[in-house]
């Protein structure tokens, strides 16, 4: 099973791949959008990792990953931090005050995650958003379960998933957020969520291997 430890590195590992990125994110959302992806996930999970040194020792990850979603929420301007943030808060939820997540503990968590971001975004798999990503990566978590995989293998799963999903995102036209203003014009290039939240489902799975 993941506890505490599992679910700090997984915020960590996602600041550094979100900052190692930052540039190739920027990139995909100026071809699309207004060209801040990366700044912003890149300020608010620089705020995270400032914030979760203090995070006592003894805490469970539903603690943790409140705490992403609190920080992402206040420092992220723009439409991916009340989302992701949302996501954030709906995993904590999903996992209460357990310390350790076995396999339906974390396809839980992820469903949780991809519900939030519904919920907030309204947004439908095809719209060409981030729930291309994470629609995908809850449905290919929920299967390894199914198949008696283990907790890293589950989220190599979603990971794997999540990339595909990031990648179906470029023929599409987009039907929320700022891509959407663009028509036809979208076609042809990655969605910057979808893309940023491969790369923090990978993160995940990265952290549990
Ligand atoms: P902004 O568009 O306000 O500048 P960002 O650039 O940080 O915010 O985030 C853009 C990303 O947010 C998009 O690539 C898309 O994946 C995601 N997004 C936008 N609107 C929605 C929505 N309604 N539901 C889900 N995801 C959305
Ligand atoms: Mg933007
Ligand atoms: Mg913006």
């Amino acid at each position: 099973s993941l506890g505490i430890t599992w679910t700090t590195d997984w915020i960590r590992q996602s600041a550094r791949v979100v900052s190692e990125h930052r540039v190739e994110l920027v990139t995909l959302d100026r071809e699309i959008g207004d060209g801040d992806h990366g700044e912003n996930l890149d300020r608010g999970y620089t705020a995270v990792l400032a914030k979760l040194d203090g995070l006592p020792p003894d805490s469970a990850p539903g603690d943790a990953l409140k705490l992403v979603a609190t920080t992402l929420i206040s420092t992220v301007g723009g439409a991916s931090g009340p989302l992701l943030g949302t996501a954030y808060l709906k995993a904590a939820g999903a996992v209460g005050q357990e310390k350790e997540l076995d396999g339906a503990a974390i396809v839980a968590l992820l469903t949780a995650a991809r519900d939030g971001i519904v919920l907030r975004g309204k947004a439908e798999p095809g719209d060409k958003t981030m729930i291309d990503a994470w629609t995908p990566a809850v449905d290919a978590a929920a299967a390894a379960l199914a198949e008696g995989k283990s907790e890293p293998e589950i989220l190599d799963a979603a990971a794997t998933a999540a990339e595909q999903g990031a990648v179906a995102t470029e023929p599409l036209v987009a039907r929320k957020g700022r891509a959407s203003y663009l028509g036809e014009r979208a076609i042809g290039h990655r969605d910057p969520g979808a893309q940023s939240s491969s790369l923090i489902l990978r993160a995940a799975a990265d952290a549990a291997a």
